[in-house]
């Protein structure tokens, strides 16, 4: 499998649940693993380019902080010291939140958002903003003002996206965990093409304060790491409600890492839509790693039952017109008046607000104004629009009347594995390559994405796990109980 094109490590700096063990037994200091992370960085990052900015010195001075703490005794929990890298979309006071645009260029966070604070209050250090699709719009990190990321396994493809640069920072041993948003896969899509885990929480779990909003009726922030147990830890820290997002929901959250520890795997049902194998594209690679996991739960004595999605052909339909419509909306205020980069300066208002939109915004981004723009116009706003908030219900109604008959609902990530830079040519093709993920971001609900297998040519298939709204519990659980088979089979 090495070549030169595989960056995967061999020896990875090892989980967040390691390294607090490791940190609490002083058998290491947040200096050091911040100082091997850092290091590694320095040596992969140029053929990656996972990272947009890694201040060594920011995170040196917060890696020190939390060891004095804990030779004081004071720690702020477990976890205290524990570097995690965030998505270039998240507010961090004081460091650039440029969502890999022109248009944010020079533009300075100047508050935490609040997984950012909750973070923090646990005692991680930000370690570095990740690469990412321009305001979170694509499936493969190549709209990016700061260049494409790549696939650590394979350099030549794409690392999936928009949280591409997260997925594959963690992939290829330069953070332990980081930080993503998922509006309609992505998280879990780039953790599928890189081989880590991906967890879109329930909408409304993990407040998006300080998240700069693409659609905000489906934009969630949620972790990438590699195993099941580190996102369960990251869920319980940057969770639960936040009186700053009024779509925040009220409870708090907790017991998810605990929920692991002892899994009645066989109680668990999982279901298996039809219709998610109907699907133009679909690999047989991919195909055969979702049967191969039905096939254990099956064999471990989970029962397996049919059930139906009838509206997910429409699903990518509603979804582009929703979180276009959306995204219009709030990219308006990126005018050159309030945030970075200006261009038209000292001619008329109009003038400064037009030049600052036509040099600041990507080509992708330009696009999905426009269609949000033209789908919320009078004429066309219940022809497109409306239909497509219907169509959002039936979906919603499809997942919920399946996810009573079962406790997760078990899919493929993507129809394919990682494809090279530059393949996909047309916006259409790489939107279709979204049918498994958007429809849970339409419903609102929770899902996973985990590491199956290898195909053929040595790049990661992932598979996703679905569960009902707030059911992140069993989601975990099952995801959990895979993934450690599948690690045993490993090694
Ligand atoms: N690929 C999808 C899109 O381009 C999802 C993006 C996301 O989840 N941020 O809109």
């Amino acid at each position: 499998m090495a070549s030169q094109y595989n960056l995967q490590m061999t020896a990875s700096p090892g989980t967040i649940h390691e390294a607090a063990q490791a940190l609490n037994h002083s058998d290491t200091t947040s200096v050091a693993i911040c100082q091997s992370l850092i290091a590694r960085s320095a040596a992969v990052d140029a053929r990656i380019n996972g990272f947009v900015a890694l201040d060594h010195d920011a995170v040196m001075k917060a890696a020190e902080a939390s060891d004095r703490r804990r030779a004081a005794g004071n720690a702020l929990s477990p976890y205290d010291g524990v570097p995690v890298a965030v998505k270039d979309n998240i507010s961090v006071t004081g460091q650039g939140c440029g969502c890999a645009s022109k248009i944010l260029s020079g533009y300075h966070a100047t508050y935490d958002a609040t997984v950012i604070d909750r973070l923090r209050n646990a005692g991680f250090v930000c370690f570095g903003r990740t690469n990412m699709d321009e305001f979170a719009m694509g499936s493969s990190t190549e709209h990016s003002a700061c260049g494409p990321t790549r696939n650590p396994w394979d350099t030549r493809c794409v690392p999936g996206g928009s949280s591409g640069g997260s997925a594959a920072v963690v992939a290829s041993g330069q953070a332990i965990a980081a930080i993503g948003s998922d509006t309609g896969g992505s998280i879990r899509q780039p953790a599928g093409f890189c081989g880590v885990v991906g967890l879109k929480p329930t909408y409304g779990r993990v407040s998006r304060y300080g998240l700069v909003a693409f659609a905000s009726s489906l934009d969630q922030i949620g972790p990438i790491t590699n195993d099941v147990r580190d996102a369960a830890i990251l869920l319980e820290v940057i969770g639960g409600h936040d009186p700053r997002d009024t779509t925040s929901l009220p409870d708090n959250c907790g017991g998810f890492h605990k929920a692991l520890d002892n899994v009645s795997i066989r109680d668990i049902t999982v279901g298996v839509p039809r219709e998610f194998f109907d699907v133009d594209g679909l690999t047989p690679e991919v195909r055969s790693a979702v049967e191969s996991a039905v096939g254990m739960y099956r064999d471990a004595g989970c029962r397996i039952v049919d059930v139906e999605i009838p509206h997910l052909k429409y699903a990518i339909a509603a979804y582009y017109i929703i979180a276009t419509a959306e995204a219009s909306s709030n990219l308006a205020r990126f005018d050159g008046i309030r945030y970075g980069a200006r261009a038209g300066d000292g001619d008329d208002l109009l003038t400064a607000y037009l030049q600052t939109r036509k040099n600041g915004f990507g080509a992708e981004v330009k696009r999905r104004i426009i269609l949000g723009t033209f789908v919320l116009s009078s004429g066309y706003y219940d022809a497109y629009y409306l239909r497509a908030q219907k169509i959002r219900t039936l979906i919603r109604n499809d997942f919920e009347h399946a996810l009573a008959q079962c406790d997760v609902i078990i899919s493929p990530v993507t129809p394919a594995p990682a494809f090279k830079l530059g393949s996909v040519t047309t916006p259409l093709e790489m939107y279709l390559s979204d049918i498994y993920t958007v429809p849970v971001n339409l419903a609102g609900i929770c899902a996973i994405s985990i590491p199956a297998s290898a195909d053929g040519r040595a790049l990661p298939v992932g598979v996703q796990l679905i569960g009902a709204s707030m059911a992140e519990v069993p989601l975990l659980q099952a995801a959990h109980w895979y993934h450690s088979q599948r690690e045993e089979h490993a090694s």
